[in-house]
């Protein structure tokens, strides 16, 4: 089992040897150009959006992710058809003898109507029933679109569908603008990749519009024959509280909702989000990998076909989970502060290197920060943090004890040079915590954000990376 360090040099010394000296130099290039612009205006801030030469292996690996958002109808037999690409998630059709039923709903009214109108040339028979996975709106947003009205039909969902993501949050503000970096919502075209498990950008054609509340709900599990065909429901929290996976024996089909999908989960969302069961998504996912699935059908990226891959693909990731969760508990009953519970999990390799559990939507460490907080909350055990200094006084003490703000810049501009993009981060905060050279500053943390943005695998940490970029770039200060 090897380290996340030496995960991240395997990877360069894998996939591009020279990439290191090239972004290296490229950063030294960059450094020189904005140190230069710099003495003139904060304006020449464009001079550093400099291309950093040849790719990444991440971001190659990160676009070829986007193959799995193209657009299409897969048929996986004569009863199950799944769209894919649409809009952000799957929406699914299963045919029984007289009608058929929907599993999800998509989030945009007008993409949701595309997929009905191309199912309809599937088959005219009636939808006697809609399916939610869970209550986020990329699953329930055009369910009008299918069902009309909703009055001739079952719309199936858990009790407590959307309890928790109902109501205003009292800190709405920050979640809004957390949203939009982590999904990129405002980037340019030019910088965007994609989402981790859905296209860069998703349909705004009347989102949310054909939502319709469930009229049939159910607490654990529920078998219930739809259109003729016998569907066992199965309560599974795991993304949310109000999860469930639906298993279709006869079709030996499986519906995961968005407790799988083709990346490592997203065991903690960086937009901001209520804790996600880290213990029962595991174990609900070691669930669907004791049934004999023959297909399974994700909430997002392209649908699987056969026994075995199935079965590896699901006990992979139910392992993956659990050893997050069990390591972080462990590591905490040691004693360990957050940053060391953070540093003492490890997945292994063989288990990351696995094609499902690539980090493109979810983060190892971002799961275990969660477990963290959610048993104990903010103080980690070390007395140190019981009443620390503040951020202003704590960067005052840095700089001072590193011999003042120029030493301090020289050393950021090193980690630059060095490509320690993270260290030079930090100290660029530093610096921030005071007026010393700020504009000059706030341009490192830009090329920095950048730097990093340019090797990251994960999605919602590139666009957020990028995003904040441009907001420094924009605001030419510390955004709130
Ligand atoms: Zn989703």
């Amino acid at each position: 089992m090897k380290t996340r360090k030496n995960q991240a040099v395997d990877l360069y010394s894998r996939g591009a040897n020279s990439y290191k000296t090239m972004i290296r130099a490229s950063i030294i290039l960059l450094g020189i150009v904005f140190l230069q612009a710099c003495q003139n205006s904060p304006e020449k801030n464009s001079v550093i959006k400099s291309e950093l030469g040849q790719e990444h292996p991440n971001i190659t690996k990160l676009k070829d992710q986007s193959a799995e958002f193209t657009p299409e109808i897969i048929k996986l037999n004569e009863n199950v058809y799944v769209a894919v690409g649409y809009d952000g998630s799957n929406t699914s059709m299963v045919i029984g003898e007289h009608g058929v039923v929907i599993i999800d709903a998509l989030r945009a009214l007008g993409a949701a109507e595309t997929v009905a109108e191309k199912f309809r040339e599937i088959t005219t028979k009636p939808v006697q029933a809609l399916i939610y996975t869970h209550g986020h709106n990329d699953h329930t947003g055009g369910a009008s679109a299918f069902v009309g009205n909703g009055k001739n039909a079952k719309i199936i969902a858990r009790k407590g569908f959307k309890e928790e993501l109902e109501g205003k949050s009292p800190v709405e503000p920050i979640l809004k603008k957390r949203n939009a970096r982590q999904f990129g919502r405002n980037l340019p075209a030019k910088d965007i990749i994609n989402r981790g498990v859905a296209s860069g950008s998703t349909s705004t054609d009347r989102v949310g519009e054909g939502y319709l509340e469930p009229n049939i709900t159910f607490k654990d599990s529920i078998s219930i024959t739809l259109a003729g065909i016998n569907f066992e429901l199965f309560a599974a929290n795991g993304e949310t509280n109000d999860a469930l996976f639906v298993w279709i024996p006869s079709l030996e089909s499986l519906f995961t909702g968005d407790n799988y999908y083709k990346s490592f989960p997203n065991l903690y969302a960086i937009r901001g989000s209520q804790y996600r069961d880290v213990k029962s998504w595991g174990e609900s996912i070691k669930k669907m990998g004791s049934l004999p699935v023959q297909y399974l059908i994700p909430g997002h990226t392209r649908p699987l076909s056969g026994k075995s891959i199935i079965h590896n693909n699901l006990n992979n990731y139910s392992t993956a989970i659990l050893s997050v969760y069990q390591q972080t508990i462990d590591a905490m009953n040691k004693g360990y502060t957050l940053q060391q519970t953070v540093d003492s999990v490890k997945v292994a390799d063989s288990l990351l290197q696995q094609s499902n559990l690539q980090e493109f939507y979810g983060s190892v460490p971002w799961g275990v920060r969660s477990v963290f907080l959610h048993y104990v909350g903010w103080f980690d055990g070390n007395p140190t943090n019981l009443y620390p200094l503040s951020s202003s006084s704590e960067a005052k003490h840095i700089i001072e004890l590193a011999g003042g703000g120029n030493q301090v810049l020289t050393q950021l501009n090193q980690a630059i040079n060095k490509g320690d993009y993270q260290w030079g981060l930090q100290l660029a905060d530093y610096l921030l915590q005071t007026d010393f050279k700020r504009t000059k500053v706030i341009n490192a943390k830009i090329a920095l954000l950048r730097a990093l943005a340019a090797q990251q695998i994960n999605a919602p940490a590139r666009n957020y990376y990028l995003s904040f970029a441009y907001e420094l770039e924009k605001n030419n200060l510390e955004p709130h």
